[in-house]
C-alpha cells in the first residue's frame, strides 16, 4: 500500500467536516498510539477552524506528559456544557475499548470509528474507516489530516510520530509500512526533532519501573520447551516496588527477544470492584497469531500483539491460557 493510492472514505470526511461539536474519543489506558492519534485528531480539527474536546477515560499518561496538548485531555463528561455532536472514536478494536463513562453518549450521538485492529466490528454510526493493514491509528489520523490538508508539522507532527513508532516498535516490527516510513520522512522535513523526541520518551523511567523490571526478569518463566516465556505480576510485585501499571509496559516485549521464545505472555494482577483481575499482554512474530488466543478470553488486536482482560488470579489465567496458546505453533505444524 503506498501513500499515493489510500484515500480516506469521504462520508468519514464530510462526517468531520459537517458536525462543530466534536469529542475524539480513544481507548481507555491509552497507549501511545490511542493518545497520540488522538491529539493529532484534535490538532488536524483545530487547523479547520474547529476545537474539537479530547476525552480519555484515564486521562493523559504520565509517559506523554512532553507533548504539546490542544486543551485538557477530559477524564469526565461532567463538564460539558452540551452533547458532542460527533464522537470520534480512535484505536478502538470494539466499543467498549472506550471504557464505560463515555457509553451512554455513544447511545444517544452519532460516532466515527477509525481503527488498525482486526475484528473491528464496524460499531460507527457516521462511518468507519478500518484499516488492519495500517502500522497504527496515528498512520490513518496522518492520511485525514492531509485530507483536511492540516500541514504535518509542529506538535502534530510530534503526536503523530509518538503514535506511529510505539505501534510499529519504532519501526521494527512486520506491521512497519512503507507510508508509515514515508509520513516520518515527510515530518522530519518539515522539521520535526528525532532525537529530542526520542530522549523524551525513553529516557523518563521511574524507579518503581526499574525494581519492578528486575524483580519481574529474575522469576519470568520459560515454558514449553522454551518456546512460550510467560512474567507473572502479582500485586504484591506491583505493591512492593511502588509500580504503576505504566511500569510495567514494554516487559512483554523483552520476553519475545529471548531466542527460540514463540509467544511472550505478561500476566499483570489488578483489582477491579474488590476482585483480582489479570490482564494479559501476548506477544509474537511472523505467522505466529496471538490475536486469536487473546480473542478466546474476549479480548483481541493484532496478529503479533493482543491482549485481554481475565477475571482470574494469574497462576490461574496462566493454566486456562497454556493450551490456546499451544495452538500457536501447533497450528502451523
Ligand atoms: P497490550 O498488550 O495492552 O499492549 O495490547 C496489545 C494490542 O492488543 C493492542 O493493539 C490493544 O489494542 C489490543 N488489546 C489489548 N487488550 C485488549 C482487550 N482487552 N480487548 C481487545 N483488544 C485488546
Ligand atoms: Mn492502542
Ligand atoms: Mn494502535
Amino acid at each position: 500500500m503506498t501513500t499515493e493510492n489510500i484515500s480516506v472514505p469521504e462520508e468519514l470526511l464530510s462526517a468531520l467536516r459537517r458536525h462543530k461539536r466534536v469529542l475524539i474519543a480513544a481507548h481507555a489506558r491509552p497507549d501511545p498510539d490511542a493518545m497520540g492519534s488522538s491529539l493529532a485528531m484534535a490538532w488536524a480539527l483545530r487547523s479547520t477552524g474547529l476545537d474539537a474536546l479530547v476525552f480519555n477515560e484515564d486521562g493523559l499518561p504520565p509517559f506523554l506528559h512532553f507533548l504539546t496538548l490542544p486543551g485538557p485531555v477530559l477524564t469526565s463528561l461532567d463538564s460539558l456544557p452540551c452533547d458532542p455532536d460527533l464522537v470520534v472514536c480512535l484505536d478502538c478494536g470494539d466499543r467498549a475499548r472506550l471504557g464505560e463513562t463515555i457509553q451512554p453518549l455513544l447511545d444517544r450521538v452519532p460516532s466515527v470509528n477509525i481503527d488498525h485492529h482486526l475484528d473491528n466490528p464496524l460499531f460507527g454510526t457516521e462511518a468507519n474507516w478500518v484499516e488492519p493493514g495500517m502500522a497504527a491509528t496515528g498512520e490513518l489520523v496522518a492520511y485525514i489530516a492531509k485530507a483536511l490538508r492540516a500541514p504535518l508539522h509542529g506538535a502534530l507532527a510530534e503526536a503523530l510520530y509518538v503514535a506511529i513508532s510505539a505501534d510499529t516498535g519504532n519501526f521494527s516490527y512486520g506491521n512497519t509500512t512503507p507510508g508509515a516510513l514515508r509520513l516520518v520522512a515527510e515530518m522530519v522535513e518539515e522539521g520535526l526533532d528525532l532525537p529530542r523526541l526520542r530522549e523524551a520518551m525513553e529516557n523518563n523511567w521511574t524507579e518503581a519501573r526499574l525494581r519492578l523490571w528486575g524483580r519481574i526478569m529474575q522469576k519470568v518463566r520459560i515454558l514449553e520447551d522454551g518456546k512460550l516465556a510467560a512474567a507473572l505480576i502479582t500485586l504484591e510485585d506491583m505493591k512492593s516496588c511502588n509500580a504503576s501499571r505504566e511500569d510495567s509496559e514494554g516487559i512483554v516485549e523483552q520476553l519475545r527477544r529471548l531466542s527460540g521464545v514463540r509467544v511472550a505472555l505478561m500476566l499483570r494482577e489488578e483489582e477491579k470492584d474488590g476482585k483480582i483481575q489479570v490482564k494479559a499482554s501476548l506477544r509474537s512474530s511472523g505467522r505466529d497469531n496471538v490475536q486469536k488466543v487473546a480473542a478466546q478470553f474476549g479480548g483481541g488486536g493484532h496478529r503479533n500483539a493482543a491482549g485481554a482482560t481475565i477475571a482470574l488470579d494469574a497462576e490461574k489465567a496462566l493454566a486456562v491460557m497454556q493450551p490456546y496458546i499451544r495452538f500457536v505453533w501447533n497450528r502451523l505444524q
